[in-house]
């Protein structure tokens, strides 16, 4: 039994507007309290758009909330003359803890490549921000039976030029690109692998340390009746959920039963 904390981690992606992150967040709160899910026994992470994140902070903090929260991209730049783009600086002076770095959403939508996500791993951890790296095969590598190599070669890329000292506490999302949003889960056994295998390249690459201390998450079409099976894998420490993190008390639901496995 690893001593990583379980993480569930919410990606709401263009969903709720403030007002409906507000009810999101205090339905969460008090499904989580109905589950008699306490802090310590999970981290339990909600990730809207930018946009919301104001209204979850003062949520967040007025009611003292232990659910944290954070960015679904972060601009690799500093502040400066970058339209539309937001700093890693302004994310944490949001307390934000969290960023998601390298979503296959952005990667196919936005032609981030793995040296854009490296950079902008380096913009948040210069500010404090523990960046969520998703890595994963599409359905043809998958099919081809070269979706560790790809995926390993993801991790390697994304994350090339840092130090083990540098990554302590990082996290990693395995997000099969064919599981996402489809209703198409891997297996528990493919989640398995998969995160064993970075585990492993993370030893040779980091060091014990480094390895022990990440967190490997699953992601793609994880829902409250299968998370407990996924999350029962000793190199999968939680799940980023997509679709069944957008109604508080399902996503307390998954929570408890991720806890419970
Ligand atoms: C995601 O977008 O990171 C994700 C895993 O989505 P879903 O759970 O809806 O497949």
């Amino acid at each position: 039994m690893s001593d990583r904390t379980l993480l569930l981690a919410g990606n709401w992606k263009m969903n709720h507007d403030h007002l409906e992150a507000i009810s999101s967040v205090q339905k969460l709160a008090w499904a989580l309290e109905d589950a008699k899910l306490e802090e310590g026994s999970c981290e339990v992470v909600v990730i809207p758009p930018y946009t919301d994140i104001r209204s979850v902070q003062t949520l967040v903090q007025g009611d003292k909330l232990w659910l944290k929260y954070g960015a679904q991209d972060v601009s690799q730049h500093e502040p400066g003359a970058h339209t539309g783009e937001i700093a890693a600086s302004f994310l944490s002076r949001l307390g934000c803890a969290y960023v998601v770095i390298g979503h296959s959403e952005r990667r196919a939508d936005n032609h981030e490549t793995n040296e854009i996500v490296a950079a902008k791993i380096r913009a948040a951890l210069s500010a404090d921000l523990t960046p969520i790296l998703c890595v994963g095969e599409s359905l043809e590598q998958r099919q081809e039976r070269t979706h560790i190599d790809f995926t390993l070669g993801q991790l390697e890329e994304s994350l090339a030029g840092f130090g083990a000292d540098e990554l302590d506490g990082l996290v990693i999302a395995y997000e099969p690109v064919w599981a996402i949003g489809t209703g198409e889960t891997a297996t528990a056994a493919d989640a398995a692998e998969m995160a064993a295998a970075i585990r492993a390249r993370l030893v040779e690459r980091y060091g014990d340390a480094t390895a022990a201390s990440t967190r490997i998450l699953y992601g793609g079409s994880v829902k409250t009746d299968n998370v407990s099976e996924i999350v029962a894998s000793a190199d999968v420490d939680g799940a980023l959920v997509g679709g069944a993190s957008l109604s508080g008390p399902d996503f307390a639901a998954l929570c408890k039963a991720a806890v419970a496995k």
